[in-house]
């Protein structure tokens, strides 16, 4: 069944790149604007072959090249989000391909023996659908009655001190809450901490300034682009699709999400945004690529 299902995304992303789907939507679209690519925890070869793909056509940039103005070519700027151990290994191929990313760090999770909370077992008890739809509060108490404390110590999921040293040469290291609650789901006060306090720890952490958010899982409104702003960021990446130029709001960046190992001629697909978009919209989405909020 799952392998049934992984042939038809590889038959589907052919179509979208074979009917010239793809570079349709480069022609536009994308156009000189920035591809901000979502990744999470890819491994090393896989995103080798991505970037050495993107490179034919696009300019590697860093995300605070998002309102620069385009020089004719497509640009695209390489996120991976939460921090994972595995991001370490990705060294040589952000060298290689001469790319300086930005990792958004939960920064009570990274530098500990701490686990990021859907990666500890419990979780999977529960199921992680319907823990992000709980308030945060019932979310907690059903993890603790899993055997999982936000604060407890753990297998370690994230990257450690000494691998964020070994990469801050190549890496922007960049903020996304302290422990990864779905802000939407947390009272003014928690969602204000979450938000303020990941700015400073980060600072902390690595001695430089952080700048910059990403909203864990995409969720977010009106309330918690105020509370980025007042914390003092400059901006904010959302998970709605699309790609961004100067008249983008610097609070709701658009993303490209891409599947941590796909195919390259998968990737190709994704790079149109056309898999999430439709997947947005058979959950609740907007047609403007608007991720369904809860
Ligand atoms: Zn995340």
């Amino acid at each position: 069944m799952k392998r049934g299902k992984a042939i038809i995304k590889e038959l589907l992303a052919a179509l979208v790149v074979l009917t010239g789907l793809a570079r349709a939507t480069r022609a536009f679209l994308w156009r000189d604007r920035v591809a901000v690519l979502l990744y999470h925890d890819p491994d090393p070869a896989t995103l080798d072959r991505h970037l050495t793909y993107l490179r034919k056509f696009c300019d590697l940039v860093p995300l605070t090249d998002v309102g620069a103005p385009g020089n004719g070519r497509a640009r695209a700027a390489i996120t991976l989000d939460d921090g994972h151990v595995g991001n370490a290994a990705l060294l040589p191929i952000f060298i290689k391909h001469n790319v300086r990313p930005t990792i958004f760090l939960c920064s009570r999770i990274v530098g500990r023996p701490r686990s990021h909370w859907w990666l500890h077992p419990g979780s999977l008890r529960v199921g992680h659908e319907r823990l992000k739809r709980m308030t945060n509060d019932e979310r907690l108490a059903q993890l603790a009655a899993n055997g999982y404390q936000q604060d407890g110590d753990y297998r370690p999921t994230g990257l450690s001190v000494e691998q964020m040293e070994a990469m801050r040469a190549h890496v922007d290291f960049q903020a996304h809450t302290r422990f990864h609650p779905i802000l939407t789901r947390c009272s003014d006060s928690e969602c204000a901490t979450e938000i303020g306090e990941s700015k400073h720890e980060i600072e902390a952490l690595l001695s430089n300034p952080c700048e910059h958010f990403a909203y864990p899982n995409g969720n977010y409104g009106e309330r918690e682009v105020d509370f980025v702003r007042a914390a003092g960021f400059k901006s904010a990446r959302t998970c709605d699709i699309g790609w961004n130029d100067q008249h983008t709001d610097p609070y709701r960046l658009r993303t490209i999400i891409i599947d941590d190992a796909a195919s390259t001629i998968r990737f190709a697909s994704q790079l149109t945004g056309i898999p999430h978009f439709l997947r947005y919209l058979k959950e609740g989405g907007g047609w403007n690529g608007r991720f369904p909020q809860f």
